[in-house]
């Protein structure tokens, strides 16, 4: 039987990066790589073989209609039991993490989490990176036993371009079981993209701010400089003025400019900015460790120096 490299997220997206990486260790160890799809409705299942993948394995049951860990692993398993599983990649979302998890202890087999980078030595063993201790340092793991699962979190890998490969769809007709936890009814987040994955540019507020109402100052820059808005994690968290936040447990960004208002930089929020071409802080602590993180300091007050930026920038345009 020939050896497997399986890659799988419910978010195509991640899915498709993370098949990206699968490509590269099936190539290595000359495994075949297959995409795994759960779900119901399934469309396009053609795309993770244009994408690399040798062949997608498609369970599509109303079962799997909405997500609920016991019928997605369930369904995971009966996929998973006829190949010679080597690898299997997991796109870390909230449902792929549990699901990993719950995988992983059914296979009793270990689980690499949240890895930045992934790679296998010559004897066949995953190695994983993955951040610790609040993203100060970085630790190297390596999983001795097959098969090896690693979660890998969004945007670590870029997707593949798409390009025209034979590749086969095995839909396979798996018995999901019953199970012992019912959803009665789910609700989708009401809010939308906040593009800061994306943006080139980024204005940030921390806890500099005394009110809501002031962001409106960082709001001006952003508009002058094209930027996106971000923050800290308790301008979102704990006060609710923004619904998503940079950092760790947040948004990983990777623009060509960053600039961090009234923000202290702590490990956890540095983590988030780390692939930031450029950092500019602007803090009216002189100590804070955000000016020794950034490539322009400007030890001042956020009041001050932001209308001071915003009104330069528009002298400059006139
Ligand atoms: C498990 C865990 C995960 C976390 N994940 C994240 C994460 O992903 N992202 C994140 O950001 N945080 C995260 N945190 C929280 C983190 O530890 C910090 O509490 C947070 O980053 C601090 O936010 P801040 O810099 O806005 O606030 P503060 O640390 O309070 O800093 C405010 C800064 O503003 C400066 N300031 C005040 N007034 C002015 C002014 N008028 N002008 C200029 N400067 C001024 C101060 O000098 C100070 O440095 C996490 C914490 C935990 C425990």
């Amino acid at each position: 039987m020939r050896k497997t490299v399986v890659a799988y997220s419910e978010d195509r997206e991640l899915g498709l990066q993370i098949l990206s990486k699968g490509r590269e260790i099936s190539d290595k160890i000359g495994a075949e790589l297959c995409a795994l799809l759960l779900g119901h409705g399934i469309k396009d299942p053609e795309e993770y073989v244009r994408h690399g993948a040798d062949r997608a394995l498609v369970v599509d049951d109303q079962a799997l209609g909405t997500f609920s860990v016991e019928s997605y692993q369930g369904a995971a398993l009966e996929a998973l039991k006829d190949l010679d599983l080597e690898v299997l990649l997991i796109g870390a979302t909230k449902r792929g993490k549990e699901l990993a998890a719950r995988v992983a202890a059914a296979l009793d087999a270990g689980c690499m989490t949240e890895c930045i980078e992934i790679d296998v030595d010559e004897g066949g063993r995953l190695l994983g990176e993955r951040l610790t201790y609040g993203g100060s340092v970085i630790s190297s793991q390596v999983s001795k036993r097959k098969p090896h699962i690693a979660t890998i979190p969004p945007r670590t890998f870029k997707k593949a371009d798409p390009s025209p490969r034979d590749g086969e769809i095995s839909v396979l007709d798996v018995v999901i079981q019953d199970q012992k936890v019912k959803v009665l009814e789910s609700r989708g987040k009401s809010k939308g993209d906040t593009g800061l994955a994306e943006a080139s540019i980024i204005v940030s507020a921390g806890r500099g701010f005394k009110d809501e109402a002031d962001l409106k100052l960082l709001e001006e820059l952003a508009q002058i400089l094209g930027a996106k808005v971000g923050c800290s994690r308790p301008i979102a968290a704990d006060l609710g003025w923004m619904e998503e936040w940079i950092g760790i447990s947040g948004y990983k960004i990777s623009p060509k400019l960053y600039i961090a208002c009234g923000i202290s930089g702590t490990i956890q929020h540095a983590a988030g900015i780390r692939d930031a071409q450029i950092i500019v802080s602007v803090n009216s602590e002189e100590g804070a460790n955000i000016h020794e993180i950034s490539d322009y300091s400007i030890v001042g007050d956020i009041y001050t120096v932001i209308p001071a930026l915003t009104k330069a920038l528009k002298d400059r345009i006139k």
